[in-house]
């Protein structure tokens, strides 16, 4: 099965990601999580990654798609995935989708007063996680990501779950959604 969670930062998209990786046993793949390994090399592109990422702006459309690509091209996401932060543009939805395909779109709702909450009550262990980072990151999901979840949704892919009620109860909708 080919999932993509869409959702602002604090939204709970990894913690249901993975849970939903061991229940349907197909990997879990974090677009954010990639480029910050890949920030951490001594490199040209790692030291322009980590710049971008701590300012909290995306990674332009193509370098993201020839990365993300690279993975997905692999053979163990050959049998389906369940995706975190990709694709976040319009244009990266398009390409994606027509290249890749996908089941469902999973947005997990939840206001900008709760993500915000909840990611100050977490220990700050990432350097892009900085409040004016997180601000921006939450400003450009409703300026650039608002897009996608209307592409699917015209394409009725789309279902909502209200990503504010207990990890279970979250879970428990979402698997609902997938018929299982
Ligand atoms: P995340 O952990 O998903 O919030 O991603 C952290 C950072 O990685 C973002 O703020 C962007 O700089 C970058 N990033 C992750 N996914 C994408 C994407 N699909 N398109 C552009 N930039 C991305």
């Amino acid at each position: 099965m080919k999932i993509v969670l869409v959702g602002i930062q604090g939204a709970g998209k990894s913690t249901q990601g993975n849970l939903l990786s061991q229940e349907l046993n197909v990997p879990y793949l974090s677009s954010g999580h990639i480029f910050r390994e890949m920030a951490k090399e001594k490199t040209k592109l790692g030291r322009w990654l980590k710049e971008t990422l701590n300012s909290g702006a995306l990674v332009p459309d193509e370098t993201t798609m020839d990365i993300i690509f690279e993975y997905l091209d692999k053979p163990e996401y050959s049998n389906g995935y369940i995706l975190d932060g990709f694709p976040r543009t319009l244009a990266q939805a398009e390409v994606f989708t027509d290249r890749k395909g996908v089941d469902k779109v999973v947005l997990i709702d939840v206001s900008d007063k709760e993500a915000l909450w909840r990611i100050s009550g977490r220990v700050a262990d990432r350097q892009d996680e900085t409040l004016q980072a997180i601000r921006k990151r939450i400003a450009l999901f409703h300026e650039s990501t608002s897009a996608v979840v209307e592409y699917y949704q015209d394409r009725g892919m789309l279902v909502r779950v209200d990503g504010e009620k207990d990890v279970d109860d979250v879970f428990a909708e979402i698997k609902k959604h997938l018929g299982r």
